[in-house]
């Protein structure tokens, strides 16, 4: 968004602000769209900050670097993006998959242990390199088999030790430390005939590579806790 109003910026949704302890709801456009200047433009940081009686005078616009984090009213960018509407904004992308009814899972880029997209890929890959005849007809026609010849079952158990590895990081653990509790979390003795995980045992198990039953140790631990059936 601009700091003032007009010009080529983004033309948000309508946001919302506490006035007097009711939710009011505020358009991000400036004028009607037959304004003979401003048509359907968007109002601009300034414009936008004043309609909520938050002063913007003897601030910037916007930081030319980073934001000041420790600042509380370092710009009036920063201001903005503290208001609960925008805090309460999700991305496009996110709404996007959202409304196709799928749940958008946000991780952090670099790590990847924490995107078990990356285990899918290189089994995918695997597959490909497997069956490759080194002609791109025969990569386009095996693609949709090496996607479907992961199992479910196995994605899930990426998805568990992506937990796994998310839990000793919030413990506060390094790489290493982080490593080694994962490893000997999916290396500890199964014991119960109580908790036989049925489901991935109904699948193609020997498919499964000696790591993977290692895993398969961690959905069925956690299967109640992520509601899997
Ligand atoms: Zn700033």
């Amino acid at each position: 968004m601009n700091v003032n109003p007009g010009g080529a910026q983004a033309h948000p949704h309508n946001g919302w602000y506490l006035h007097d302890g009711q939710m009011t709801s505020q358009s991000m456009t400036l004028f009607p769209a037959d304004h003979p200047t401003y048509p359907d433009q968007p109002k601009g940081l300034c414009h936008v900050l004043a309609e909520r009686s938050i002063s913007t005078q003897r601030i910037r616009g916007k930081c030319k670097t980073k934001c000041d984090l420790e600042a509380i009213a370092c710009c009036c960018h920063q201001i903005l993006e503290c208001q609960p509407d925008f805090q309460d904004q999700k991305s496009l992308v996110q709404e996007v998959i959202e409304q196709a009814h799928h749940l958008c899972i946000v991780l952090p880029k670099f790590y990847c242990e924490l995107n078990f997209i990356e285990f899918f890929w290189g089994a995918v890959k695997r597959y490909l390199q497997e069956q490759c005849d080194m002609t791109f007809e025969t990569l386009k026609e095996n693609m949709p088999q090496a996607l479907a010849s992961v199992e479910l079952a196995t994605i899930r158990q990426w998805e568990h030790q992506m937990h796994r590895w998310m839990d000793a990081y919030c413990e506060g653990l390094g790489t290493r430390d982080a490593n080694a509790k994962v490893k000997a979390f999916s290396s500890t003795k199964y014991k119960s005939h109580r908790r036989i995980p049925e489901t991935p045992l109904a699948g193609d198990v020997t498919s499964l590579t000696y790591t993977h039953n290692h895993n398969l140790f961690v959905w069925c631990r956690h299967r109640d806790l992520y509601g899997y059936p």
